[in-house]
């Protein structure tokens, strides 16, 4: 586990870093989700442009996500089965 955070470290971009491999990345503090290419530089996060924004790339994450997990809990919602 230890060896995993470690490597999620690495794959952390900060806003106003530019981007140097295309994908899908998401915000660590809300989770919203961008594409952006190579070579565009990291926003800030729409819901917290007065706070520092850092992304993760979405094909680097392998484990499930708290974002998706609230995510799908939103999807059922009123099922009763939850
Ligand atoms: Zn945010």
């Amino acid at each position: 586990m230890i060896f995993f955070s470690d490597r999620m470290e690495n794959v952390v971009n900060q806003n106003g870093e530019e981007n140097t491999r295309f994908g899908v990345y998401w915000s660590v503090c809300c989770g919203v989700e961008i594409v952006l290419a190579e070579g565009m530089t990291f926003p800030h996060c729409p819901n917290h442009p007065k706070l520092t924004t850092y992304w993760k790339s979405v094909a680097d994450e392998k484990i499930p996500r708290a974002v998706d997990l609230t995510r799908i809990t939103k999807k059922k919602d009123g099922d009763p089965a939850v």
